[in-house]
């Protein structure tokens, strides 16, 4: 009955054609055999990358073959590598001239497989297992690099041991330049302002645009190493072809993971969370280890958030360019902050949460509130804002303290949200 075209039939397929048993094969690929079973059987619906990049290197077999049959590639329709298209997602609805002049700049400026980065628009989440995976990869990197509790991490050592070189700014010969400009014009330094930063995987070569400030320098370069470092980054991008790309959601995904891979390369694994966790969270304890580890207050508080022992939420409004309006908040949790109160969720009290945001960006002082959590306990939430030109940014942080509770509700078990 087994569907041949399956993913789970074409894995058996080429595990049975090495002679490999099920066990055998899952401890060279360094997989759960349990895992591999499903998989085998089609009781997963989507494997990661990083799965399918094991068991690729354990068949001796092409990852972009099995990232086809998974479903994770599509065709380009505008014909752009999968590289150039991502750049050009950042652009909106480019019109066709704009189009072209980026694909112009792009094939100008790669002399190889490149990837191009913007950072900026990738907020989503990353699930346990790709954090995970991520933290070991950047541990071991970190480790050869004899970088690891070196504060902060210095980027030039990892580089070189990555095999890396920083082979300058993302740039045009000015002769280049001179001739695309006849062409498209302004819409030149328009494409090359998009481009951060971009690790070409033939020549080893990093390029990082000119003029970042530092700490956004740093970071960049560090997800530039991070799409290096991982292997199913590195593997894909050296062997798509021109006419291929990732899917989208796919794309961004990477992103995400590169975005991962550099806060982990900065903060060193847990490092920078255990120094955050010496004291009740704040802005102040923020800025403190964010300038001792050398990352943006930005990038430190949702890092220390998402990976904080304390109870604590955190909202960020950007600030509409122009306008300077608060836009509609992201908001990261901690897990215990999570199973207390599923913000992040579903239950995310969006008017104060606004509220609270509006008071930090006129400067009011915020006082400490009360919270029912999803049991109906009721715990009380210390607030700290801090604004800068691009955000407003306000953290929840219940009391550390084990007081006893307030008050008994009600006694309801939520339904857990499945994912
Ligand atoms: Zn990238």
């Amino acid at each position: 009955m087994t569907d041949k075209t399956t993913l789970g039939a074409r894995l058996r397929e080429l595990r049975l054609a090495k002679g490999l048993g099920l066990r055998e094969a899952a401890t060279i690929a360094g997989i759960n055999h349990g895992y591999l079973s499903q998989l085998e059987r089609d009781e997963v619906a989507q494997p990661a990358p990083p799965v399918l990049q094991k068991l690729a290197a354990a068949y001796d077999e092409p990852f972009l073959l099995l990232m086809r049959w998974a479903n994770y590639l599509e065709d380009d329709p505008q014909g752009l590598s999968a590289n150039q298209s991502r750049a050009l997602k950042i652009m909106g609805e480019p019109t066709a001239a704009e189009l072209q002049a980026i694909k112009a700049v792009l094939d100008a400026m790669r002399a190889g497989r490149a990837d191009m980065s913007a950072l900026q628009r990738l907020d989503g989440h990353l699930d346990q297992a790709d954090r995970a995976e991520i933290r070991r990869h950047v541990l071991a990197l970190l480790r050869r690099a004899d970088a690891l509790d070196v504060i902060p991490t210095p980027l030039d050592q990892v580089t070189e041991i990555s095999k890396l070189v920083i082979a300058g700014e993302v740039t045009l010969s000015p002769a280049v330049t001179r001739r695309l400009r006849e062409r498209f014009g302004d819409l030149v330094d328009k494409a090359l302002e998009l481009i951060l930063g971009s690790v070409q995987f033939d020549s080893r070569e990093v390029y990082l645009q000119k003029g970042l400030y530092h700490l956004k320098h740093r970071f960049v370069h560090a997800h530039e190493i991070g799409h290096d470092l991982l292997p199913w980054h590195r593997e894909l991008y050296a062997s798509l072809d021109d006419k291929t790309r990732l899917k989208p959601e796919v794309h961004d995904q990477y992103e995400r993971q590169a975005n991962q891979a550099a806060i982990e390369i900065l903060t060193q694994g847990d490092r920078l969370r255990a120094e955050a966790d010496d004291s009740a969270l704040s802005f102040d304890l923020i800025n403190r280890v964010g300038s001792q580890f050398e990352i943006s207050v930005q990038a430190t508080a949702r890092h220390v958030v998402e990976e904080t022992h304390q109870a604590c939420a955190l909202a960020i409004s950007y600030r509409g360019s122009g306008t300077g309006k608060l836009m509609p908040p992201h908001l990261y949790s901690s897990r215990s902050f999570e199973e207390g109160f599923h913000w992040q969720s579903d239950r995310a009290p969006a008017p104060l949460i606004q509220q609270h945001l509006r008071a930090a960006q006129r400067g009011d002082a915020l006082e400490p509130i009360t919270l029912a959590d999803v049991r109906g306990r009721i715990a009380t939430v210390h607030l700290d804002s801090l604004c800068t030109p691009q955000a407003v940014f306000v953290l929840f942080r219940c009391s550390p303290e084990k007081k006893p509770l307030l008050t008994r509700l009600t006694h309801v078990e939520w339904p857990l949200r499945s994912h």
